[in-house]
């Protein structure tokens, strides 16, 4: 019930305007994807559920989401039991969830590596403000060198409490073009250098939840619109503002409607068909 209520508040009342309107925004035929959503338990007392994601896409109309655990406090040190926790709500809906595993890059993570790419784990996620590292330490290079070799979407958070994003990513990125990554938070504070460096590299997104009003403009207004993947960061983010932020953004920077599909579903779609 308390879904429903929190969903009622994002859409209705004094704001039922506001969705109106990223209702009529998104183009007719879109199935929304949303590509950074979380299920599960967080060490800061946030959880999210399979059944709480659902009935939140269903409201605003989105059709799948990528997800992969928080910082979970039973994450111990393999991740293996929060993992377990996404792979059994994707197969409980797997028309509706992209399952990605989390590691920490710190411990032995051979064996939660290969266990979750066996079982059909879709991506990896990592968080290097959470789990304390940096984007050019030696286990986490070697760990994006795995992914790659095997063809394995990577989503980091590069967002809030980031010191060093493009510097220490890139010569990872150089060395693996064909390393398939998502800039979570779209590099945020870095969002412009990122823009430059990151240009010539195809295989590297930006997603844009929970972001500040200036960096996504920023971001629309200096990256191709292909390169740009919607994400709610959910239980952080809400999809209802997360999606009228990044419309609100995309229509202030001038980007077209025809590309909307792209940013809103298209982009990261084509990575899962
Ligand atoms: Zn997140």
């Amino acid at each position: 019930m308390e879904t429903a209520h929190d969903i009622e508040a994002l859409t209705g009342g004094a704001m039922a305007s506001v969705w109106s309107w990223v209702e009529a925004k998104i183009p007719a035929g879109v199935e929304v994807f949303d590509a950074h959503a979380h299920i599960g338990a967080d060490v800061d007392g946030r959880t999210m559920t399979a059944d709480g994601m659902r009935d939140r896409m269903e409201a605003a109309g989105v059709k799948r989401s990528i997800v992969f655990p928080l910082n979970d406090p039973n994450a111990r040190d393999d991740y293996s039991g929060p993992n377990d926790v996404v792979w059994n709500a994707y197969e409980e809906h797997p028309s509706s969830f992209v399952p990605f595993f989390r590691l920490n890059p710190h411990l032995d993570y051979d064996r939660e590596f290969g266990r979750c790419v066996e079982r059909g784990f879709m991506g990896l996620k990592l968080h290097p403000v959470s789990q304390k590292f940096e984007l050019d330490d030696p286990r986490v290079v070697r760990l994006l060198g795995m992914a790659t070799e095997i063809d394995l979407p990577v989503l980091i958070h590069t967002g809030f409490a980031m010191q060093r994003i493009v510097e220490p990513l890139l010569p990872t990125v150089e060395a693996h073009p064909g390393l398939r990554l998502i800039l979570g938070h779209c590099a945020m504070v870095e969002v412009l250098s990122a823009a430059r460096v990151f240009e010539g590299h195809p295989n590297v997104l930006f997603e844009t939840s929970v972001v500040q009003a200036k960096d996504l403009y920023e971001l629309c207004s200096s990256v191709d619109p292909s390169r740009i993947c919607y994400g709610s960061d959910i239980p952080y983010g809400d999809l209802p503002s997360t999606l009228h932020a990044i419309l609100a953004a995309a229509e202030a920077a001038g980007v077209p409607d025809a590309d909307l599909p792209g940013i809103l579903s298209k982009n990261i779609t084509r990575w899962f068909p």
